[in-house]
């Protein structure tokens, strides 16, 4: 496809559009003004462990005697200001910072970070979507997402599992395979009994699943039955995206992920297009709170039609 859209420069993050569709064109301009007008907030979890919310996927950010190790980077433009934050929680320079997955709302940051010297954690297929040029399908518009240069990239990767001693508790990685992308990692802090779900749980309406980069609708629901059995009824979740939240929501979500996928799947073994899928409006008791699930249905069905016909 041909680039039409316009290019935005802002600092050192580049913005590409594949298509320029007005609303599309709005949105672009929205964030950037977004990025300039909010400011970071924070939420503390426990003594030493605080979510950070500005523009972008949530941070999770633990402090303390070992130093500072940030899950999620959001974007350059927000970096001097959770630098700032992180000063007034009583950090200083950001040791690690892990990504949860390549996604530009949740990496673009190591673009400042890395070349400063912190050190950048990510699953391995993660890493691999960094050094290339992507094309990002939310389906309503194409997101061009540019290779990283090498000072941003992960220098230290894992398969399935790695964890950290750091600020006086265990740190793991877990990774389950394909879900909101091919390398998302949740990242659970044992002392402080938190997760950092990345993606693969969106707390503010329906999923994204990134199935032309490799994501899976059965895999996200496999993933956070994975990470359920980490965890317990007394663990703080954090979302990609959305509150704070708990077990309980979390348990929720992947109960009605899987709702919706047995209904998708009935339909598309009757052999239902996307549209009589989207007709037969299989998440409706959900939407009142979720949202719009036209986008979500298209990657749901796209993801289905595949493991069914790989079956
Ligand atoms: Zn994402």
């Amino acid at each position: 496809m041909m680039r039409v859209g316009p290019s935005y420069r802002v600092g050192s993050l580049s913005l590409f559009l594949l298509i320029a569709t007005a609303p599309v064109r709005a949105q672009l301009d929205n964030l950037v003004e977004q990025m300039r007008e909010t400011p970071i907030t924070s939420q503390r979890i426990s003594d030493g462990l605080h979510v950070l919310f500005g523009v972008g996927g949530n941070i999770v950010v633990s402090i303390g005697a070992s130093g500072v190790l940030m899950v999620d980077s959001q974007f350059p433009q927000m970096a001097p200001k959770y630098k700032d934050k992180i000063s007034e929680l009583g950090g200083g320079n950001i040791d690690f910072t892990l990504n949860t997955h390549w996604h530009f709302d949740h990496a673009d940051g190591n673009l400042i970070l890395g070349p400063e010297g912190t050190w950048i954690v990510a699953q391995e297929n993660s890493r691999d979507r960094l050094t290339q040029d992507n094309q990002i399908n939310l389906v309503n518009q194409l997101w061009e997402q540019p290779a990283y240069p090498a000072a941003a990239l992960p220098t230290i990767t894992f398969k399935d599992q790695m964890s950290f001693e750091f600020n006086g508790e265990r740190i793991d990685l877990l990774h389950y395979g394909p879900a909101h992308t091919s390398g998302d990692a949740a990242v659970v802090f044992r002392a402080h009994n938190a997760v950092h779900m990345g993606d693969v749980f969106n707390n503010n309406g329906y999923p994204f699943i990134d199935f032309d980069s490799g994501g899976s609708f059965e895999g996200m629901i496999d993933f956070c039955r994975s990470v359920l059995n980490q965890i317990n009824t007394d663990t703080v979740v954090v979302p990609g995206h959305g509150p704070v939240t708990d077990y309980v929501e979390l348990a929720d979500y992947t109960s009605m992920l899987s709702q919706i996928r047995d209904r998708v799947r009935d339909l598309i073994e009757d052999g239902a297009t996307l549209e009589q899928v989207v007709a037969a409006r299989p998440t409706r008791r959900w939407d009142g709170e979720q949202g719009d699930p036209a986008n979500f249905l298209d990657r749901v069905y796209a993801s289905l039609t595949q493991s069914i016909s790989a079956q």
